[in-house]
């Protein structure tokens, strides 16, 4: 053999780095018109004696190049199935990447935090239409003609004469006492939209309230403090303290608007709170004899007391938020903000 001996090409394959190499010496030397299959061709021109020696050690050499290039050729496919396991290794120290999931709104969550709380207490859920008759929600719940609340500024009325957009949840007080048809107890809480032409910092013209009402024998305002000072102090927590204040509505008697200790100043006084340590939570009172009467209940036989409270306002204590818009601009940096607030589902 000419310019190498089968030993110097037998090297050289054992140290080829890579595949293609492989497949150049394999045609150089032992392919269809490689330098050995040449050579073994003219094996016959030579005489018998040479010719057998020859034969041996041209054969000798072939088997000695095709194991070479065999276990290289495995070493190589070795080394390259290695390096592409290694590209594609895990690193499992990484942090994870949390899929994007949806949640429910700040607001969603609130509202069923409270119906838990009075859920446990024994109230039942109950609905009514958000577009409502005028009877509903004004007269029948005791508001007056002239009431300011009738006036065109704070409702929205609708086209259809008689309906208006309900300004709140207090309608449910006469549908449930209805659909009671006169059985005792009624204890029912209606959460829901409720709608006013107001748009400030703490008013926003759609807004949501729970209303509660309980109507049985022998209801007082023991009753009334009693479930509201519990309902209160599981929502905000049991060092909250609170505080009535007589108030008037149209549809209790007598009134009472519920004050907690500001969030802020934990009851020092601050400009939050107007230096007074306190902020209203909530407006309630005794149902009023006629809102009886219109749910079909006899005053003289049973009492009740009822309560309405914004579910917005619950939000803005227990969040901290001072401006109540933030909830309803659906702007996703804000609301990201809650996705791990404990407790709240
Ligand atoms: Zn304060």
């Amino acid at each position: 053999m000419d310019e190498l001996s089968w030993q110097e090409v037998v090297a050289a394959i054992s140290q080829a780095s890579t595949l293609a190499e492989l497949k150049d010496w394999r045609t150089r030397w032992v392919g269809k018109h490689g330098r050995i299959t040449e050579l073994m061709k003219g094996l016959s021109d030579l005489p018998p004696e040479e010719r057998r020696r020859r034969g041996q050690e041209l054969n000798q050499a072939r088997e000695a190049i095709l194991a070479a290039l065999t276990q290289r050729e495995q070493v190589l496919t070795d080394r390259a199935e290695e390096r592409a396991l290694e590209a594609e290794r895990w690193d499992l120290t990484l942090p994870g990447r949390e899929p994007d999931t949806g949640m429910l709104h700040p607001l969603t969550r609130v509202r069923r935090r409270i119906e838990d709380v009075l859920l446990r207490l024994g109230f039942s859920l109950a609905y009514g239409p958000q577009v409502e008759s005028e009877w509903y929600n004004f007269e029948a719940l005791n508001i007056p003609p002239n009431h300011p609340a009738r006036e065109m500024q704070d409702s929205f009325f609708v086209d259809i004469p008689g309906l208006v957009l309900r300004t709140h949840t207090s309608p449910v007080q006469i549908r449930a006492m209805e659909q009671h048809q006169g059985r005792l107890p009624v204890k029912i809480i209606a959460p829901g939209l409720t709608y006013r032409r107001d748009d400030d910092a703490t008013h926003v013209p759609m807004f949501q309230q729970v209303e509660g009402l309980v109507v049985d024998h022998g209801i007082s305002v023991a009753d009334l403090m009693g479930t509201l000072t519990v309902m209160v102090q599981e929502l905000l927590g049991g060092s909250v303290r609170t505080r009535f204040r007589s108030s008037y509505f149209p549809f209790t008697e007598p009134s009472l608007e519920m004050d907690v200790t500001c969030a802020v100043c934990q009851g020092q006084g601050c400009r939050v709170c107007k230096e007074t340590g306190w902020v209203e939570i909530l407006g309630s009172g005794l149902v009023h004899p006629t809102v009886l009467r219109n749910g079909g209940y006899d005053p003289d036989q049973v009492s009740g007391f009822a309560f309405g409270m914004g579910i917005e306002r619950i939000a803005m204590r227990l969040y901290g938020l001072d401006d109540l818009r933030l909830l309803y601009q659906n702007d996703l940096r804000f609301l990201r903000g809650f996705r791990h607030q404990g407790g709240l589902r």
